[in-house]
């Protein structure tokens, strides 16, 4: 009897373990980078050591391993180059500038002394991409240091890093170091940098910067030498004398996939306190075109109570907005914004890149893959964010900006499948109306399917499901079935994976015997529920939902204050349904497609009819 017991424990915890392992069967690799620079603010180039301590995750043994040498791109003749000038669309920052740029104007990085576990380990450095042959295997589960030297240069600014941008920031540092690729499901993404998106591994951050003493420097990190930098950052009451030589800035950036710098002499450096939350910082050059900056943190400690409440709380302890780059820009904990903007662009831009904290930041969704999780979700998330701080009280819809941008790339003939690596895009516009509008119109659509309560919950438990991971769209999908009980793959294979689009019609009305008869029409080859209001002369309304067979269920009522009626499911493969209306159509005033308009339909001309119109 004792024997069964223990054998039965010992088989249920096999059993267990399965169960376990089947629902975990995630993995990711693991990256702790200690980086020590040198800055020469005269040469703008630096010289510096890093050391990886690097853990393999993965089912697989590693043989190779690659690096990203992002500054490598910003040469006459470089992939970028060439892309940007052959592109139809090249984006207005780039064109032919980078063929143009002289010895002391590009960008490098050089990495050399590679050693693995104290082994030299055989380079390549093949542009933007650094090919190492492992000097011994890395199996399941082991951890490889690799130690390397390495030299650089800061581009003159052209998109995205670089020194001396369009504003005179100095320096804007992203993308300086080198930078391991991620290893995960599919394998290494050593992909080439040609000037968009990035993917990193998540790991901790040990970096110090030595940099002339004027300058002011902000980014990604905790700073862990406050009362001997200064600049701001010091203790209340802690004097800092000015040095005459280099200081050495020290950051901690625990849980990241990245590290971001800047500097300027002239910074001003300014905190503000989220109650219950980090603390901002901000880095700008004061001065009549930044005026605004002032009115800056005040809006922003609203905004991050608004995200952290709506769509999960933010993790860290500091987010850091420091002027520079070309525009705007995310990183870890940070962004880089240029700063010469109006309170509402200001505000706005703000905004959207700290949202990139939780898209992207956090949710380390792959951007070159699934540029549309970041940047669309991000454009979403802020939309109702500005709508929250700036417009509470229109009933505007937030998202007919996105909406607009969707239906723009199908004018154009721009539009391809969100399946699409961002690289590939054929034009920059057919990239941006996807990534931006159509993945913010992707999720303000699902909310119109499941329905707005469980859009967001949905939104939330993503958020701490996925966070300090890397989500892919079957992740979010999975919740969003989950959270609303519905069969949703449907949508992803329509709007992610194929151009279909949405056209729904009122195709002819008709009364027999008292009752009126509607019959719509899928015009469009993507399926969708269908709301359909009626409104009675009497001024009564009924919202008549008839859900897709395909979906396996219904989404809850929304609008208590309207009538819903439950109709009997549309089997897609059917081009018309035909519904009955238990009033004759003298007593009919409008019947409606969609009255909340989240539905993207491409031809709204035929939505609506009306009758018994006194004027
Ligand atoms: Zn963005």
């Amino acid at each position: 009897m004792k024997i069964s017991i223990k054998l039965s424990l010992i088989l249920l915890l096999i059993l267990s373990n399965k169960v376990i392992n089947a629902q975990s069967g995630y993995w990711q690799q693991k990256i702790d980078y200690k980086i020590e620079v040198d800055f020469d603010v005269k040469t703008n180039q630096y010289e510096g050591e890093q050391t990886i301590k690097y853990t393999n995750n993965s089912p697989d043994t590693l043989s190779k391993a690659f690096f990203h040498l992002y500054n490598n791109a910003f040469q006459p003749g470089s992939m970028m180059d060439v892309r940007n000038r052959t592109i139809s669309d090249p984006h207005p920052y780039v064109r032919d500038r980078i063929s143009k740029l002289t010895p002391e104007e590009i960008g490098f990085l050089h990495v050399s002394d590679f050693t693995q576990n104290g082994k030299k380990a055989n380079i390549t450095e093949e542009e933007t991409i650094l090919s190492v042959e492992l000097a011994e295997p890395i199996l399941p589960g082991a951890t490889a240091t690799f130690k390397m030297k390495f030299k650089g240069q800061t581009p003159l600014q052209i998109r995205r890093s670089g020194r001396d941008n369009a504003e005179g920031i100095r320096y804007s540092m992203s993308q300086w170091y080198p930078k391991l690729s991620e290893y995960d499901i599919m394998g290494w993404h050593s992909n080439p940098y040609i000037g968009r998106e990035f993917y990193g591994v998540w790991g901790d951050f040990d970096v110090k910067i030595t940099i002339d003493p004027t300058y002011v420097v902000g980014g990604s990190g905790y700073i862990q030498n406050p009362n001997e930098v200064g600049h701001g950052y010091q203790s209340a009451g802690i004097k800092v004398k000015k040095s005459k030589k280099p200081i050495t800035w020290h950051f901690k950036a625990p849980n990241v996939h990245d590290f971001m710098w800047g500097a300027d002499p002239d910074f001003k450096h300014v905190t503000a306190q989220v109650p219950g939350g980090p603390t901002l910082h901000f880095y700008y050059q004061p001065g009549s075109e930044t005026k605004d900056w002032e009115l800056l943190p005040d809006i922003m400690v609203k905004a991050f109570q608004f995200m952290s409440e709506n769509f999960g709380k933010y993790p860290y302890d500091q987010f850091s907005v420091v002027q520079g780059g070309d525009g705007g820009m995310e990183y870890p904990m940070s962004t880089l914004i240029t700063g010469n903007r109006r309170l509402g662009s200001l505000v706005g831009v703000t905004v959207h890149e700290a949202f990139h904290s939780w898209y992207q930041g956090i949710l380390g969704t792959n951007e070159s893959l699934y540029p549309w999780m970041d940047e669309g979700f991000t454009s979403y998330a802020s939309n109702k964010t500005m709508h929250y701080l700036f417009n509470p009280d229109s009933h505007e819809n937030p998202q007919r900006g996105s909406y607009r941008g969707y239906f723009m790339n199908i004018i154009n003939a721009t539009d391809e499948p969100m399946t699409i690596h961002s690289d590939h895009y054929l034009t920059n516009a057919g990239y941006s109306s996807n990534a931006y509008s159509k993945g913010a119109v992707f999720l303000h659509q699902l909310s119109y399917i499941i329905g707005e309560e469980n859009l967001m919950t949905g939104m939330r438990r993503y958020f701490n499901e996925w966070q300090f991971k890397h989500p892919t769209p079957n992740d979010l999908i999975r919740i969003m079935e989950k959270v609303s009980g519905l069969e949703l793959d449907w949508y992803r294979e329509h709007f992610i994976n194929s151009i279909n689009t949405i056209d729904y019609s009122i195709e002819s009305i008709t009364e027999k015997e008292g009752k009126t008869y509607v019959e719509i029409k899928r015009a469009g080859n993507m399926p969708m529920p269908i709301e359909l209001m009626v409104e009675t002369i009497s001024e009564e309304k009924v919202l008549h939902y008839i859900p897709l067979v395909i979906m396996r269920g219904e989404k809850p009522q929304e609008n208590k204050e309207i009538i819903w009626k439950v109709e009997k499911d549309w089997a897609w493969t059917s081009p018309t349904y035909l519904l009955l209306i238990d009033l004759p159509l003298s007593e009919i005033k409008s019947v409606e497609i969609d009255p909340s308009d989240r539905m993207a339909d491409v031809n709204k001309g035929n939505n609506k009819k009306l009758f018994n119109n006194e004027n």
